[in-house]
Order: structure tokens, then C-alpha cells, then sequence
């Protein structure tokens, strides 16, 4: 096999830098990986794994609040805010028990400590006690993630002023949370939070909620929000914020002011690089980022980026294929033409109640290009299983080529979207046509039977 005796050090040991270490063991790699917190990285401790736990929590407190009209008697349907920690951290240690185990059975050595380069095939891993290890290396992944962005006018204390960090859950379940940030995080701390009883205000800077998605599909989680009581502040945007006690007060740049119990920050982040010593190796970056190319590479070879830190789309899906990729070109497999990554055909999901989520061409870029698209969107109220889980909710769209029929992309909003995204996440990697999904015979009673008639 070629590169079979190649030596990697990874630093970062997310769902980039574990998926990358797994793929290269297999392949005949001898791996280092250096990883200065928990494997499974800010993933699973801090970010998308607790966000979603929390979420679930948050869902079944709401089915539970509708248990009557299921043909229960009325259910408690109170939060344990105890039991609802332990269950993250059990989440947490079993995500982290599997991961290790699998990165040891594929014999990845497994190094605690903070890495960086100190050439451009050499790398530095220091311990937590002090000790200094350094590694040569054929082949260097950065995989370092990144970190919430603070601004300088927030006096972020973990206590009342909170990041997404501080969130899994915070320290106490807020009286009335202010949410600064209308992008995904932020509209998914809006959803947790107000299922869980606490009154919430999104500060939301433009006039309407995930300016980067649909608007249709924004307009109806707006509905929702509102429908639970959350106060949106429309075209404001934060700009200070104090403490006074065990009140926050938000001043807008409007003029306006926001007073509430805790008030967290979901505005974007920024990338883990900034201890990586890039110059040693004289790897380039722009914003902090690692700058790759298509096979994720550097301007250096042999020093590839995967994960958040490489500026590609901010998701872990991306993140672990990214890393997959990495090993396999390191260790000598696609090196002539090849399906590279298309982050325009990545999945993503939005997980509030309805679920959003969507894949490939959307209906306004396509608007926007001047391109013929043909939209079919179909309500999920004409679903018999829609009923019988007494959640009608929501609609799915299909964007297709108006000539070929080729499935260009889609949206759904509603239960299960999440799910449902991967039939069209698959139509439109593979070029499959409208045609092909309504022939699919799909399960009935079933979400998915709205896919097929969205196609028709
Ligand atoms: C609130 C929130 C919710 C999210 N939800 C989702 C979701 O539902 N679905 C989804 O796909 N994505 C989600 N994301 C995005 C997802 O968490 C990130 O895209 C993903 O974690 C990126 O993976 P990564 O491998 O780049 O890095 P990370 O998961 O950030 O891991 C990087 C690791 O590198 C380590 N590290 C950093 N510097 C060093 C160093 N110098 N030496 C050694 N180790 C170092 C860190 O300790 C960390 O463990 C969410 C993000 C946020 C903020």
C-alpha cells in the first residue's frame, strides 16, 4: 500500500482530528494525536453533542405538555435541572469512552497535551505537568477547532453573561435570557430555553431570524417563536451590556435597552490557531484561518487543515469527511481526479421545534443568479403519519432542474426534518432526479412520503 510507514501528528482531537487518525491507522499510518482537553473535542464537550441533548430534553417537555390531545391523562412535565447535567455528562463520557476505545484499537497514540509546530515537519506537544515531546512528521494536521467570538464590550463572566461555552447547561436555568445573535446557535438557544420555561428576548440585527437561509423557512420559526411568547428586538444590534445584581441590562445601538436575568452571546467564533505557531512552519492563514485547498493542503506540503480552523463550513459532519479525506490523499489514495468536498452539498439542520434543515441550491440564490429552477413545496398536513404524531406542522421544498429534473436542493421545516434532509442530502450528491424519488417506494405511514410527493 503506498505511504504505508508514513508518520502523522495531529494536533486537535475533534470529530476532524479523531475521524482523520482513525482513517490514516487503517490505512497503515503510524498516528499521533495531541489533544489538550477530551477526545471527541469541542464537539462533544461543549458545542453540538450538550446543545443537542439539551434539546431533546427541551422537545420531549414540549410533546409532554401536549400529551392530552394524544389520548393521555395530563403529565408533570417539570425540568429536574439536576438530573438534566447528569445526563449531558453521561452523554458527554460515553461519546468520549467511544471514541478512545476506537482510536486505541486502531493503535493512534494518544498524547494530552498542547501541540504546535515548530518546523514545517516537526511538532511540539506540551503536557499538562510541563513536559516538552517532540515529534518529526511526514504528514501534520491542524484539527484545533475554534472558540466563541467576544466581543470587547461584553464582560462575559460565565455566571449571568454567558457564551455558548456556558451553556450546557448554565448555571442556573435563567429567569428571562437574552439571546444576542439570530444565526443557528442563537435561534437554538431561543428554542432550549424557552421550552424549558424561561422567558427569552433575541436581539436579532437584521429583520428577520438566519438571514443566510431561506426566508420562508425563517418566517415560520419566527411564528413559532412568537407563539411561545419569545419578544424578538428586530434591527437592533447589541452593543454593551452590564450587570447590576442579578439583572443584565443590554443596550442596543438604537437606543434601545433589554433588561433580563442572563443574557448569552451567540455571534459567531473565532478559529483555534492563534497558538499554533504557524510561522514556524510558514503555514499561511487569513483571519486565523488556514488557508487549504480543495484536498485540504496548506501552501505547505504535508501540512493539511480540517475542522473549523480551516474556514470551510462550520459543521462537524464537515469537519470528520474533511478528515477522512486528509488521510485518505495523505496516504496516496485519490491522488488523480476525485470527488473533491462540495460544501454546497453539505447537509446542515437547524434543531428547534419545527426542525429546520435543508440541503444544496436554495430558492432565493437561485432567484438571485437569474436561474431557471422549478419549486415544488408540499405541507406536511397532508401527512397521515404528520397526524398520528399530532405534529401537521411544516413543509418541505424541492428545488429541481426545470429540464432535467435533476434534484439541485431542498428545505424542510418540521418534526424530524434532520432525518428527512439526508433522501435529499443523497439526491443531490448522486444527481438523482425527481423522477427517482417518486418512484422510490417509501414506508407508509411515513414523513418521508412528503418527500415523494414534493417530487411529483
Ligand atoms: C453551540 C454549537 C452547536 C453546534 N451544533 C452543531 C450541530 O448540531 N451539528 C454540526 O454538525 N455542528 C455543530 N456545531 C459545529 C461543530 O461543533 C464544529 O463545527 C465542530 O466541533 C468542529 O470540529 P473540529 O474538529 O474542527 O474541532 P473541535 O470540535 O472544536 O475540536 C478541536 C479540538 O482541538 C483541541 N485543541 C485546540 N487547540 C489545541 C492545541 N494547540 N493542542 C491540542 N489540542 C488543541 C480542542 O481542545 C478541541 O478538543 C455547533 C457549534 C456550536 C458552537
Amino acid at each position: 500500500m503506498p505511504g504505508q510507514s508514513k508518520r502523522f501528528v495531529i494536533i486537535g482531537g475533534g470529530p476532524g482530528g479523531t475521524t482523520c487518525a482513525t482513517y490514516a491507522a487503517r490505512l497503515g499510518a503510524q498516528v499521533v494525536l495531541i489533544e489538550r482537553d477530551i477526545v471527541g473535542g469541542a464537539a462533544h464537550l461543549l458545542d453540538c453533542i450538550p446543545s443537542k441533548a439539551m434539546i431533546a430534553t427541551g422537545g420531549m417537555m414540549s410533546n409532554m405538555k401536549r400529551a392530552s390531545e394524544m389520548g393521555l391523562a395530563a403529565v408533570d412535565s417539570r425540568l429536574d435541572f439536576d438530573a438534566l447535567k447528569n445526563r449531558i455528562i453521561d452523554i458527554e463520557q460515553r461519546l468520549e469512552s467511544s471514541v478512545s476505545s476506537q482510536l486505541s484499537s486502531q493503535g493512534v497514540r494518544l498524547v494530552e497535551g498542547t501541540g504546535e509546530l515548530t518546523g514545517p515537519n516537526s511538532v511540539r506537544a506540551t503536557t499538562p505537568d510541563g513536559t516538552v515531546i517532540d515529534f518529526e512528521a511526514d504528514v501534520i494536521v491542524l484539527s484545533t477547532g475554534s472558540r466563541p467570538r467576544i466581543p470587547d464590550w461584553a464582560p462575559i463572566d460565565g455566571v449571568r453573561v454567558l457564551t455558548t461555552r456556558h451553556a450546557y447547561p448554565p448555571p442556573e436555568l435563567p429567569d428571562h435570557l437574552i439571546v444576542v445573535g439570530s444565526g443557528v446557535t442563537g435561534v437554538e438557544f431561543v428554542h432550549m430555553f424557552s421550552s424549558f420555561g424561561s422567558d427569552v428576548t433575541l436581539i436579532v440585527s437584521r429583520q428577520h431570524v438566519l438571514p443566510a437561509k431561506d426566508p420562508e423557512v425563517a418566517a415560520a420559526l419566527e411564528d413559532t417563536f412568537v407563539d411561545r411568547g419569545v419578544r424578538l428586538l428586530k434591527g437592533a444590534r447589541a452593543e454593551a451590556i452590564s450587570v447590576d445584581g442579578q439583572k443584565v441590562i443590554v443596550s442596543c445601538d438604537d437606543g434601545r435597552t433589554v433588561e433580563g436575568s442572563h443574557v448569552l452571546l451567540a455571534i459567531g467564533s473565532v478559529p483555534n490557531s492563534d497558538s499554533l505557531n504557524l510561522e514556524a512552519a510558514g503555514v499561511e492563514s487569513e483571519w486565523g484561518y488556514v488557508k487549504v485547498d480543495h484536498n485540504c493542503l496548506s501552501n505547505m506540503p504535508g501540512i493539511y487543515a480540517c475542522g473549523d480552523v480551516s474556514g470551510k463550513l462550520p459543521l462537524s459532519s464537515v469537519a470528520s469527511t474533511q478528515g477522512r479525506k486528509i488521510a485518505e490523499h495523505a496516504m496516496g489514495l485519490h491522488q488523480g481526479p476525485h470527488r473533491h468536498l462540495d460544501y454546497d452539498k453539505a447537509a446542515s439542520a437547524i434543531f428547534t421545534e419545527p426542525e429546520i434543515a435543508d440541503v444544496g441550491l436554495a430558492e432565493a440564490d437561485a432567484f438571485a443568479e437569474g436561474r431557471k429552477i422549478r419549486v415544488t413545496k408540499v405541507p406536511f398536513s397532508v401527512s397521515a403519519k404528520a397526524l398520528i404524531n399530532n405534529d401537521p406542522r411544516g413543509f418541505v421544498k424541492i428545488v429541481s432542474d426545470p429540464l432535467t429534473g435533476v434534484v439541485l436542493g431542498g428545505s424542510i421545516v418540521g418534526r424530524h426534518a434532520a432525518e428527512l434532509i439526508s433522501v435529499l442530502a443523497l439526491a443531490v450528491t448522486a444527481g438523482l432526479t425527481v423522477t427517482d424519488l417518486v418512484e422510490s417506494l417509501f414506508v407508509h405511514p411515513a414523513l418521508a412520503e412528503v418527500l415523494a410527493e414534493a417530487a411529483e
